[in-house]
């Protein structure tokens, strides 16, 4: 190719070799090179095109979920096809009886396919049948009549027909074992099918390997690491552990509870570094975990810390936790960016000379200017609103790495935490404390307002208390404020009786913290907020929680700012404000707050439509999520299957010495070599 066409695939997408260029995979087929049967139809599909006729249309929903559904015979089988606009000029032009070829991509759902939105043709014999071929994502502007999918075809094509021997990248044995079709075969069919079943093998192939270079690199570091990093051992269990149990816990543990305390003294005490992410939905007492565990650690000799995303956040954590330690004496102290000066020198001296047991705080607390005498545990509450480079800085506040334990209410599905946190110990707290009622949630749109308020209005007569959470928008500060300045005016008319406090992350925190007080007092009844409440915030005696423009919101979030009620043993609700005009996919994400009320559900869901790269936690955990082919939810059993074949070959070759497994190492440098590996760290 010339230089000019050279650039721009450099340029736009990195595209600087042969390799790239072989590796730039079709993000879809399209198959116009014969008719298929519909009896055929099996696995991921290309577009096809299919022959027959179609024997019913109905009209299903209602606004804006109005479809037309139409069954299509080939005489070989029936598969739905399905509109969801134009539904009635497509009713008007197509008619049963008439031979059509429709074109398009079957896609399974409940081992059903259903093709939506194809391409309807009346049949003609004479039509010359074209090819089979991918199609391949173009960048932005895709008008730019120089650089189109077709080109890449072409230029795909050049290649592969001049295409000399390809090395084989996986080793003999797993292509015997596993079926996979050889790797020169299999790049000439994802650029040029054969066949729709070649194309499936191809993808199979490709998609195993990707994976399971993943994960063979991910559980390769991840054994290293705990082979090779020793950790304090805590072999006791004394006398604050023992006298908080007894003395002090106000209730019995749930049975999760007892379980996860359990697995982390026993990992505690293995002599190893413990590296655990203990995860459990909102409310459902991972503190308390962390506190019995902080007790183990000074039980024997050693100081504990517990770092919290924000100053509310660890100002709570501080109260709940130095009011219970009080009773038993073990010292705990609060450090935060707004801890005075004098106050700080108290600390840490306190913390030097060993009096500090338990320092909570935020991120102050891992400024090199904070020294333990001797560090033995650290816990960090939300982990997943702290970066890698911040949870790095708990290891080195001892010579010998202190035990972490990272906490999150932000459930990762098991899929994604196998990749992004690699061979971390995960454990999940699956109870909650008895007698919580689920928290009931509903959609409404604008038009509701006046009974939405009326709702909110009989709550705060029964002496509960309410939040209204606005959404941020961060392109405009501003802008948001005036948002949110403008409801709290609004709630304050509707509801003149009742006392309307406001929090927002721009504001002293003196201020914020009055704010918070007079809320968690009860002085005020409705709290006028943006997502700053989004971690932590306990208030039993809130019952709602109305979200507005709740569209705007992610899921995990708004599951996140849920779980600020329904935090004692009544009946709470979650109302989810939206503008009526809402695309499709939006409105399933919010109906899928209201019909579960397991982090879990929403997690999985929350996957399923933003995919891998926008989940909370992806961003920060420093994996790079530039897969090829395969999909993390997608592909979830292939990368079940290829973790545990890597799982055995690492058993066998821990370091990849042996003969055949030489190729797996080269391999892994040459697709690794220039990633930092985050799984390292927890
Ligand atoms: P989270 O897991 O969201 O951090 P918390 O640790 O804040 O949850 O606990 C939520 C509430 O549940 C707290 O008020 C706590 O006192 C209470 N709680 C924790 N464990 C139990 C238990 N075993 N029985 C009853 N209440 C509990
Ligand atoms: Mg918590």
């Amino acid at each position: 190719m010339g230089p000019k066409r050279a650039e721009m695939l450099a340029k736009q997408l990195d595209i600087r070799s042969y390799y790239d260029l072989l590796y730039y995979f079709p993000f879809r087929y399209v198959d116009k090179s014969k008719i298929h049967r519909i009896c055929d139809i099996e696995g991921e599909m290309p577009y096809i095109q299919l022959k027959g006729r179609f024997l019913s249309f109905t009209v299903n929903g209602e606004g804006a979920r109005r479809r037309l559904n139409a069954l299509f015979s080939d005489g070989t089988g029936t598969i739905e096809v399905v509109w969801f606009n134009r539904v009635k000029q497509i009713q008007e032009s197509y008619h049963t009886g008439v031979e059509y070829v429709i074109f398009g991509k079957p896609t399974e759902f409940n081992r059903h396919y259903s093709i939506s939105h194809p391409e309807v043709e009346p049949y003609r014999p004479d039509t010359p049948q074209q090819g089979f071929r991918g199609v391949y994502t173009i960048p932005e502007p895709r008008r730019n009549r120089s650089f189109t999918s077709r080109i890449l075809q072409q230029l795909v094509s050049t290649l592969i027909s001049g295409l000399g021997r390809i090395e084989e990248t996986l080793p003999v044995y797993l292509i015997e074992r596993m079926k996979l079709m050889p790797i020169r075969e299999a790049l000439v069919n994802i650029h040029i099918p054969e066949t729709v079943e070649k194309l499936q093998r191809a993808q199979f192939r490709l998609k195993f390997e990707e994976l399971f270079y993943l994960q063979l690199n991910i559980l390769k570091f991840a054994r290293n690491r705990s082979m090779s990093i020793a950790g304090f051992r805590f072999s006791r269990v004394g006398e604050s552990f023992n006298r908080f149990y007894r003395e002090v816990l106000p209730f019995p543990l749930t049975g999760a509870q007892m379980r996860e305390i359990k697995e982390i003294r026993a990992d505690m005490g293995s002599g190893r570094q413990m590296n655990r992410l203990l995860q459990g939905d909102v409310g459902s007492g991972k503190t308390l975990v962390a506190l019995m565990t902080m007790l183990l650690a000074v039980d024997n000799g050693f100081q504990a810390c517990l770092m919290a995303p924000t100053e509310i956040l660890a100002g709570q954590h501080y109260k709940t936790i130095s009011e219970m330690t009080a009773r038993i004496g073990v010292r705990v102290e609060l450090l935060t960016g707004s801890t005075k000066k004098r106050d700080r020198e108290v600390i840490h001296e306190g913390l030097v000379n060993g009096d500090v047991k338990i320092l909570i705080g935020t991120h102050a607390l891992i400024e090199d200017t904070v020294n333990f005498k001797n560090l033995g545990m650290a816990v960090i509450d939300e982990q997943h609103r702290f970066g890698v480079a911040q949870r790095a800085k708990m290891w080195r506040k001892n010579v010998t790495p202190p035990h972490v334990l990272v906490m999150t209410a932000t459930p990762i599905p098991r899929t994604l935490a196998m990749t992004v946190y690699g061979d971390l110990d995960v454990s999940v707290i699956d109870e909650l404390p008895p007698g919580r009622k689920p928290i009931q949630t509903v959609l409404r749109y604008d038009n509701h307002r006046i009974q939405v308020y009326r709702f909110i209005g009989e709550q705060l007569k029964q002496g509960r208390q309410a939040y209204v959470v606005y959404p941020l928008i961060q392109e405009s500060e501003k802008l948001d404020l005036r948002n949110l300045e403008e409801g709290y005016e609004v709630i304050s008319e509707v509801f003149p009786q009742y006392r309307v406090c406001m929090v927002h992350g721009k504001m002293k925190p003196e201020e914020k913290d009055y704010q918070m007080k007079i809320f968690a007092e009860g002085k005020a009844q409705i709290m006028v907020a943006t997502t700053v409440i989004e971690v932590g915030v306990n208030v039993p005696n809130a019952s709602v929680m109305l979200i507005e423009n709740a569209e705007r919101f992610g899921l995990s979030q708004l599951h996140q700012l849920r779980g600020r009620v329904g935090r004692g043993a009544d009946q709470a609700y979650c109302i989810l404000m939206s503008n009526y005009k809402i695309a499709r996919d939006t409105r399933h994400r919010l109906e899928v707050m209201t019909q579960t009320t397991d982090g879990f559900v929403v997690a999985e869901e929350d996957l399923k439509l933003r995919g891998p790269g926008d989940m909370e936690g992806t961003q920060q955990s420093g994996i790079a999520f530039d897969l090829r082919i395969a999909n993390v939810t997608k592909d979830a059993d292939v990368m079940q299957q290829a973790r545990e074949i890597a799982g055995h070959i690492l058993d066998a070759d821990p370091q990849l010495t042996q003969q055949p497994n030489q190729m797996l190492l080269r391999q892994l440098q040459f697709l690794y070599h220039r990633q930092i590996n985050w799984s390292l760290i927890s």
